[in-house]
């Protein structure tokens, strides 16, 4: 098997009584046991829903429409309930943009993740179960005694370390970090990312870290994916992302980045994204876009894909 985890088509939508938000739309995106990959995009262009999707966590009135989410092999959407709950941190885990503050703040780090680990092995021994989490803790560089302390006790860092802790405490073939370091200062936010990756590598899972944050995909990611009201626009390597970006909407990210050689000029992206309840006909980005071809209004653009499954949705790119 080439691909650990390989989504084609997953669709989501939001219905509300405004009518239907097409939050995620035909989206294909395949990794490999041990990759990296960045998932950024504008707020609301489908990062989270990605992940929660990956997850079976989107909740009513959201619904899956379509697609197909396999990780090893194993249809995701197609598990019953309980099955999904024990894949749960064993073969996927999520943790979500600001997770520090979902530690309960009454109990002891210990017995959350006890309670986390119980929920999947409720015959296994306490004394093993207290290993694993010791060695969680190590692998965040956390003192052990952080496992006797309550949330409060901790810095913003610190929970955020635990909540990672949490996380690989069943070695999962993927984590996806929802915006870990959002709310830390800029240390603190480096050494989070350092934690992460050092914990991705000592257990060989995949990541996805999704985040606005260039600067961070740059030095720690493989891969980054663009996304833009729904869709994936582009995925590539991360070299490429940032000097030879393929798609109009990642050249326009990648040129709004500040740089020393122009120090005080701030190149934005013209226009809004749009609503997903009112999404434009043909290219998504058409109304913003600088290089637009006549067929970009009414033809949504197909996917060119390159090596390795990487691919750019632009009709500038459409073999003719
Ligand atoms: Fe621009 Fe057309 Fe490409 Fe869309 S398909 S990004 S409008 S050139």
């Amino acid at each position: 098997m080439k691909y650990l985890l390989d989504i084609t088509g997953l669709t989501v939508s939001y219905y509300t009584d405004i009518g239907r938000a097409i939050a995620l739309n035909q989206v294909d995106l395949k990794l490999k046991q041990g990759e990296k990959l960045g998932l950024v995009g504008e707020s609301g262009s489908g990062k989270s829903t990605m992940g929660l999707a990956m997850m079976r966590m989107i909740k009513p009135p959201g619904k899956v429409e379509g697609g197909s989410v396999v990780i090893g092999g194993v249809e995701m959407l197609q598990l019953s309930d309980k099955e999904m709950l024990k894949k749960r941190l064993s073969t996927i885990s999520y943790i979500p943009q600001g997770a520090m503050n979902s530690l309960n703040p009454v109990l002891k780090i210990k017995r959350q993740m006890i309670d986390a680990y119980k929920a999947h092995y409720p015959n296994h021994k306490l004394d093993q179960v207290l290993q694993l989490a010791h060695e969680a803790m190590t692998s965040v560089e956390l003192p052990e005694h952080v496992l006797e302390m309550h949330p409060h006790e901790l810095s913003g860092g610190m929970k955020q370390r635990v909540c990672i802790a949490i996380g690989i405490l069943l070695r999962p073939q993927i984590i996806i970090a929802d915006e870990p370091t959002s709310a830390l200062d800029v240390v603190t936010q480096r050494q989070v990312i350092e934690t992460l990756n050092r914990v991705q590598q000592k257990i060989g899972s995949a990541l996805i870290l999704i985040g606005h944050d260039m600067g961070l995909m740059a030095q720690s990611m493989d891969k980054v994916a663009v996304m833009y009201a729904g869709e994936i626009v582009e995925i590539n390597d991360v070299q490429t992302i940032f000097t030879n970006p393929k798609h109009p909407y990642t050249q326009a990210l990648i040129s709004s980045l500040p740089r020393l050689q122009n120090r005080g000029e701030f190149r934005g992206i013209p226009g809004m994204a749009p609503s997903l309840y009112r999404l434009p006909n043909g290219c998504r980005f058409h109304p913003r876009c600088n290089q637009q071809q006549p067929q970009c209004q009414t033809t949504s653009p197909h996917k060119s894909v390159f090596e390795d499954e990487k691919y750019v949705t632009c009709h500038l790119y459409e073999a003719s």
